[in-house]
């Protein structure tokens, strides 16, 4: 595929020809320095769109915007129930414009079409259905105190009272641009908050369609506002505000220490989903049918552009050989092409930046000694294609064996006992955000699950994610908790309210 213009339907042709403002208080409105950035197809370098370019100025009138909705507007007042109803209506249009979000996550990202269709936006969607039923669920508690500084015989009624944090500016990545958008906003709007959104520069399509859904969903005009533009600039500005009450951020750890300090000025609550480098442990035991396949998808669905990609494979020595040939076979039949192809298995890197990056890694791997059993540069040439790639002969010093790839690439180590060597290998790391364990020894695997210092472990399985399970990471991986009923007190504040009887 040379050029995606002749495969776009009419509607998505359209949408795309016209400039795309940014949603500030209900309005589609421009940047105020007028300025539009280039949105590019990864897969052919092609230009796909003009973005409106939100700079400290726009993110200014989205955080005042959002402040009068939150203080004034009708949302707070709103029912729970009318709440939730408003946010399942949100989940049913996405799953109405599926395949025109399908396309346009596609197109602006990179994966296949067919697997944002299945698994992006099914999953947006639901994340929105799913919310929808905590607006009416949640719940304070009452409490009996002593008050012990009171005169004797005094009695008091305690109750705690859980409120929406306030004004809350969310920064997510491009690697699952409308999931990200839907993990973030669902809770925020089903505790009540008002939000800005900065999307990602690379990938602002899918979520500036959302917008208009949001629009049309009912959800009042400043509840949510989305504002495209960079991080330097728009980013950097929101989690700085001195108007924004949380921040929540999904992206690199490295950001994610910027991120930190910039909230420091105002103490704003911070909530973080930062980088992994996830053991994915094969034991002797294993069930080989499930392993090899499942510890292949575990490292290259999308591309390992995931940040809980399964990109430190450890595997008994006794089948080492065995299960490395095994995922190497796998990833030769991964089929690279454009997300438009219906048969695509694999798109190509986001950007010239991940490809210099990745491929970058990848030279340093073979220099520090790493042996590529497949994969290990580059295609070059136009998209950013990076083949599946398999390295052994690999020891902890090397960088691709300790830092986040953000691409196709595994490095396997053998092991000889599932001990504490091998705990303390697969803990050796500045992440914990996720680990995967094989083996047809349920209560071996479970101990061994017990002792990983990850957010997430799945057994005999990999990338199985839920609306209803709790995400996110131990150590730099990030701070609190994405989905589930956890996700929740990321945007709740809890009032105790103590009443004097009598
Ligand atoms: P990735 O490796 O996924 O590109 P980044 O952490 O660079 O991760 O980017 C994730 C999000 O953070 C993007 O929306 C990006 O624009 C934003 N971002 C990047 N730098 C900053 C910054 N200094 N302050 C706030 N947001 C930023």
């Amino acid at each position: 595929i040379q050029s995606i213009k002749p495969l776009l339907g009419d509607k998505v042709r359209q949408w795309l020809a016209t400039p795309r403002p940014m949603l500030i208080d209900g309005k589609w409105t421009p940047a105020q320095s007028g300025k539009f950035f280039p949105v590019y197809d990864p897969a052919t370098g092609e230009k796909i769109a003009d973005v409106a370019e939100g700079d400290a100025a726009d993110i200014d009138l989205a955080v005042r915007a959002a402040r009068k909705a939150f203080e004034s507007g009708p949302w707070p007042s709103m029912t729970p129930s009318e709440r939730g109803r408003i946010i399942h209506k949100l989940g049913d249009l996405v799953l109405e414009h599926a395949d025109e979000l399908a396309t346009l996550e596609s197109i602006d990202n990179g994966k296949p079409k067919h697997v944002a269709r299945a698994a992006d936006v099914t999953l947006s969607a639901d994340m929105f259905h799913y919310m929808s039923g905590w607006t009416t669920k949640i719940e304070g508690k009452t409490i009996s105190i002593s008050a012990l500084a009171a005169p004797p015989g005094t009695q008091f009624f305690s109750a705690t009272r859980p409120e929406p944090v306030g004004v809350v500016g969310q920064i997510i990545p491009w690697n699952f641009p409308l999931l990200m958008a839907a993990w973030k906003l669902g809770p925020a709007l089903a505790t009540g908050c008002t939000i800005v959104l900065k999307v990602a520069e690379e990938t602002p399509l899918s979520a500036l369609r959302l917008g208009e859904l949001i629009l049309e969903a009912g959800i009042p005009p400043g509840v949510v506002n989305i504002v495209p533009g960079f991080g330097e600039t728009a980013g950097a500005a929101l989690a700085a505000h001195p108007d924004v009450d949380k921040i929540a951020f999904t992206g690199s750890t490295d950001v994610g220490r910027l991120i930190v300090k910039a909230a420091a000025g105002n103490l704003k609550k911070v909530s973080l989903e930062l980088g992994g480098k996830s053991p994915n442990i094969i034991l002797a035991d294993a069930d080989l049918d499930l392993a090899i396949p499942g510890a292949t998808a575990a490292i290259f669905f999308n591309h390992g552009q995931c940040c809980n990609a399964g990109s430190r494979l450890f595997v008994h020595r006794s089948i080492f050989d065995r299960v490395v040939e095994g995922i190497a076979a796998e990833a030769s039949k991964i089929k690279l092409g454009h997300g438009l192809d219906a048969t695509t298995e694999m798109g190509p890197l986001i950007s010239e930046v991940q490809y210099n990056r990745v491929t970058g890694l990848l030279a340093s791997g073979l220099q520090q000694g790493a042996k590529a059993v497949c994969g290990g540069a580059g295609f070059g040439g136009s998209g950013y294609f990076v083949p599946p790639t398999i390295f052994t002969n690999t020891d902890p010093s090397m960088r691709v064996v300790a830092e986040e790839i953000f691409g196709p690439v595994l490095v396997a180590t053998p092991f000889d006992e599932a001990d504490c060597s091998l705990v303390a290998e697969a803990n050796n790391s500045i992440y914990g955000l996720a680990a995967g364990i094989w083996s047809t020894n349920t209560a071996k695997a479970q101990m061994l699950a017990n002792r990983l210092r990850a957010g997430t472990v799945w057994m005999n399985c990999y990338h199985v994610f839920d609306a209803a399970l709790p995400f996110g990471g131990y150590k730099q991986s990030g701070w609190g908790r994405e989905m589930g009923q956890a996700v929740l007190s990321n945007y709740l504040e809890t009032k105790a309210i103590t009443t004097r009887l009598g």
